[in-house]
């Protein structure tokens, strides 16, 4: 099968190392037999109907957000629609935050979201900063990773968090939930990057992109022999239990 995999301003938006999400869903897909065909699509790019079973979006600086900012809000529509007709989407920190409605950065200035994940940002004086665990109920599993982020994010009620925040600060420090999900859409503040930590992760995500490759039900993907992912894992939830962060 191949998944094509749209990559949002790759160039702008790709802190802390984020763009390696992407090698791990190249690597877990093609040890299943699958090809990930992975396409930038920067200022300008244009999204064709059915063309993406899967969007990718990283994290960046404020700075990078303006930049990208607007040209992400004119392929809104184009989102909403494959998102309708069944493509997945990963994203991480500033580009969790560009899905919402809007973020209001430091010096007040509103971004435009695309509004596909229901909620706002507005960024606050002091960052936060550290190792993450959320503990994800939905999937009976456990993310780890690393924040480092001035927004604060607010989800509208009735909205799905990605996981309760067991050690880290998460959506906004105060609510100690973390990130947000929508359907096959996934919103998180997790760098690190977070995929090689959280393999479970990377399959569902694999797994949705697939069903709309498909057409069909998102597939039950053989187990592939993580000992490494699972020791990173541990290592970074390790991290994230003796920071003893405000959770
Ligand atoms: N610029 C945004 C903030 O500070 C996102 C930061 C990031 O992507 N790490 O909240």
């Amino acid at each position: 099968m191949k998944i094509v995999v749209g990559h949002l301003f790759p160039d702008y938006l790709n802190i802390y190392a984020d763009r390696g999400n992407m090698a791990v869903l190249e690597r877990r897909a093609a040890w299943r037999g699958h090809e990930l065909e992975v396409l930038p699509l920067g200022a300008g790019a244009e999204i064709l109907p059915g063309v993406h079973d899967l969007f990718y979006v990283g994290g960046g600086q404020d700075r990078e957000q303006a930049l990208v900012a607007v040209d992400l809000a004119a392929k809104a529509d184009a989102v909403h629609e494959a998102v309708a007709r069944g493509a997945a989407v990963l994203a991480v920190c500033g580009g969790y935050q560009l899905l919402g409605r809007y973020y209001r950065d430091r010096d007040g200035v509103e971004l435009p979201g695309i509004g596909l994940l229901p909620l706002h940002t507005i960024a606050g004086d002091r960052r936060m900063i550290g190792d993450v665990l959320l503990d994800c109920e939905w999937a009976g599993r456990t993310l780890a990773g690393f924040e480092n982020h001035a927004g604060r994010t607010l989800l509208d009620d009735g909205a799905k968090p990605l996981g309760r925040v067991v050690h880290g600060f998460g959506n906004d420090g105060e609510s100690g939930f973390e990130g947000c999900r929508a359907g096959r859409v996934i919103g998180t503040y997790l760098h690190g990057p977070l995929l090689p930590r959280n393999p479970w992760l990377a399959d569902w995500v694999l797994a949705q992109a697939i069903a709309h490759a498909s057409g069909a039900e998102a597939p039950k993907l053989e187990p592939l022999p993580d000992e490494l992912e699972r020791e990173a894992h541990g290592v970074a939830a390790g991290r994230a239990r003796s920071r003893g962060g405000r959770f």
